[in-house]
């Protein structure tokens, strides 16, 4: 099997995880290229838009050339529902004074592991929980929205 462009399939993806990661959740994309670029224009349309194998079917985030699964390049794009439960998280200091931010490893109930990184929103980091149900909920203005999750109250 090869790529697009006619080199063997594993050495693609291999060039692929070598040249950097899209793995950015602002609103300032850091490279847009072939295979990031249907994530960054969901984005200004507040839609989450995550490359996955028309062969297959596995989810892949952050976008690469070729399946990982089964090196197919038959990459499309879709749209996950937006529920996902708390995979991890990180309480991230913005300023003094100020209510430290919370960002979080959201695992997409669509597959195992296929996680966006994001802010939480609706927990501070004495409420945030590791396995709470999130939400997709968006913020922004700018050329892009930005995706944040919406962690579920508990009751
Ligand atoms: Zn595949």
């Amino acid at each position: 099997m090869t790529c697009r462009d006619g080199r063997a399939a594993r050495n693609a993806c291999d060039r692929t995880v070598l040249r950097g990661r899209p793995f950015v959740t602002n609103n300032e994309p850091s490279r847009i290229d072939h295979d990031t670029q249907a994530y960054w224009e969901g984005l200004r349309a507040r839609k989450l838009t995550l490359a996955r194998c028309g062969d297959c079917q596995h989810w892949i985030h952050p976008p690469k050339a070729c399946c990982p699964v089964c090196w197919s390049d038959n990459i499309g794009h879709e749209q996950p529902s937006g529920d996902a439960t708390l995979f991890s998280y990180l309480v991230q200091p913005i300023a003094p004074g100020a209510p430290p931010s919370v960002v979080g490893w959201a695992e997409l109930v669509e597959q195992p592991r296929l996680i966006v990184v994001a802010e939480i929103v609706g927990a501070t980091a004495e409420t945030v929980c590791i396995g709470a149900r999130l939400h997709l909920e968006w913020v922004g203005d700018g050329p892009h929205f930005q995706p944040v999750f919406r962690q579920e109250a508990t009751s």
